[in-house]
């Protein structure tokens, strides 16, 4: 099936036309549940691998305070909060019973850290015939996302990029080597989810613009989010602009960067100086009270009742307190390194 974002609210642009030039496409993936296999654009599913190519490992040395827990962990500890989720349950009976609750607290307790390496965790596997507009070295025809799931120097796992030319796999592996620590709560462990890509027009977020420019857009908002909000008494709409007219939320490829809680600070390639460009948008939810004009219309009544896996996150990856993680690459060189930045 499809995802269609509505069209925007206003056309803002027309407005405020100095606005236009700025116009940029990106691409929503619109993660959903299913069973991807190698041979498909996918979020935490199988990537099509060389059987005889070294699988990527993090060699770093992690030593948080918190302990580690191992994927079977997150994966018992999903099942059993969605399960509890999911059955009905009286106004004053807990969530989860005492012994639910005991093996809970097991399941995040931790076990002792197996140290370095740590085997990189799939997240993204993007078929550039599948994306409209990205682009790869000479030869590539697939992006390939994968992540050390543990907490790092920036406060993000750790990613690796790898382009590849489908046709030279010849043999893929079958098993890949999975981390043997991963962050307490699996915040950093994708559910499987297929892509539904979907192209669609943003501009900066207020942060990228002049301030003179951002300073109207705010002032323009309150008195427009009225006209189509009339029950909304709080006056509210200072953020018209940011939450819906500007960039677009969730999982997404190119684009904006989605600044928000921090200001933007110039993303300069390490090697070369120059300024990098959005490539993946990894995010902790595709929409939330602020940003329901761009629910897809295909989703706006829910398929079934939700348990732990919310429609609006089903890869259930959280970065920091509900914010994206913006990977950047350098437009002079896919061999120049990537930045990573929470926004
Ligand atoms: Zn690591
Ligand atoms: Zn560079």
């Amino acid at each position: 099936m499809v995802r269609t974002t509505p069209p925007r609210p206003v056309d803002i642009a027309s407005i405020f036309p100095e606005l236009a030039p700025l116009a940029r496409q990106a691409i929503r993936l619109h993660p959903r549940p299913g069973i991807p296999t190698p041979y498909e654009s996918s979020i935490g599913g199988p990537l099509l691998w060389p059987a005889d190519e070294e699988w990527p490992v993090c060699a770093e040395v992690h030593d948080d305070w918190q302990l580690p827990v191992s994927l079977d962990d997150v994966r018992r500890r999903r099942a059993l909060l969605e399960a509890a989720w999911l059955r009905p349950r009286g106004p004053k009976e807990n969530l989860l019973s005492p012994e639910e609750r005991a093996l809970l607290d097991t399941l995040e307790a931790g076990h002792p850290w197996h140290g370095e390496p740590n085997a990189l965790l799939p997240v993204a596997q993007l078929y550039l015939r599948d994306i409209p507009g990205l682009t790869g070295p000479d030869g590539a025809d697939l992006l390939q996302v994968l992540w050390c799931p543990l907490d790092h120097e920036s406060g993000l796992p750790a990613a690796r990029l790898v382009w590849r030319d489908t046709a030279s796999v010849v043999d893929p592996l079958v098993s890949p080597p999975e981390p043997a620590d991963v962050d307490p709560y699996g915040n950093y462990v994708p559910e499987p989810c297929v892509l539904h890509p979907e192209a669609v027009m943003e501009y900066p977020a207020p942060h990228e613009l002049p301030e003179e420019l951002a300073g109207r857009l705010v002032a323009w908002g309150p008195a427009e989010w009225a006209k189509s909000h009339p029950e909304d008494e709080d006056e509210s709409g200072g953020a018209y602009y940011q939450y819906e007219l500007s960039v677009a939320p969730g999982w997404k490829v190119g684009g904006w960067g989605p600044w928000s809680f921090c200001d933007p600070c110039p993303m300069l390639c390490a090697t070369c100086k120059t300024e990098c460009r959005p490539l993946l948008t990894v995010s902790s939810g595709e929409w939330d009270g602020g940003s329901g004009s761009w629910i897809p219309l295909e989703d706006r009544v829910p398929p079934r009742p939700a348990g732990l896996r919310r429609p609006s996150d089903p890869p259930m990856v959280s970065i920091g307190r509900g914010y994206n993680m913006q990977i950047y690459i350098c437009p002079e060189s896919f061999d120049h390194p990537h930045l990573e930045n929470m926004q």
